[in-house]
């Protein structure tokens, strides 16, 4: 090719480019991705009656919500990169060292303020919410196995091409659009399983606490 003042084809080509990348590649450590969980503690509050844990709940039906468990799920992600250059230095590439931990930020178990003065009904509720407790700790355990598994396959022999910017950059991004999505997915699994628990657990039956159990909830509705 003949060039005058510009060049249009400058540059290596983009097979010599890949080239270059592949043997920059072959000095880089496989990737690995580790996905770790952490656990909360529940907290139990009082501060709320009935209907405002119904309303939290979003049932409109008619109900009574004696407890209710929150959680919510944070990220947080750490980064190494193991980079390479070609020889003569215009090509660089890496693999990443990713290591992900998802927390339960907060776990809130809700009793409603009138059960407070009833240890009895106050233990039932809170023997049933602790399964809830128990549900979101497994969900989030084999998120996180999943999750693992399935990043670890994705980035064992991926090249990150670019400077360290760009690949972190470009890791965000993934993270983002690829597996903050499998993330939530994973993670609402647990939905069927509270559901079904609540359809077999109804805290007991008539004669619950002596009867106070049922006592509390016709006066609440
Ligand atoms: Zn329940």
């Amino acid at each position: 090719m003949l060039c005058v003042v510009v060049c249009l084809g400058s540059g290596p080509s983009s097979a010599a480019a890949d080239l270059a990348v592949e043997l920059c590649a072959a000095e880089l450590p496989a990737g690995v991705v580790r996905v770790q969980t952490q656990q909360a503690v529940p907290q139990v509050t009082y501060a709320r009656n009935a209907r405002e844990i119904l309303d939290q709940t979003g049932v409109r039906q008619e109900a009574v919500a004696l407890g209710l468990t929150l959680t919510s799920v944070s990220v947080g992600m750490e980064v190494v990169l193991h980079r390479a250059q070609s020889q003569d230095g215009t090509i660089g590439c890496a693999r990443p060292e990713i290591d992900i931990t998802l927390s339960h930020a907060s776990m809130e178990i809700m009793l409603a303020s009138e059960i407070e003065r009833d240890a009895c009904v106050s233990a039932l509720v809170l023997e049933h919410e602790m399964t809830h407790v128990a549900i979101e700790r497994e969900t989030l355990q084999r998120a996180a196995e999943s999750l693992s598994a399935q990043m670890q396959t994705y980035y064992r022999d991926r090249i990150l091409s670019g400077d360290e910017a760009q690949a972190m950059a470009r890791l965000e991004h993934e993270f983002d659009q690829r597996w903050a999505p499998v993330l939530n997915a994973l993670l609402q699994a647990s939905n069927v399983r509270h559901a079904q628990y609540d359809a077999r657990d109804r805290y007991g039956d008539k004669e619950a606490c002596r009867g106070d159990l049922m006592r509390i909830a016709r006066s609440i509705h």
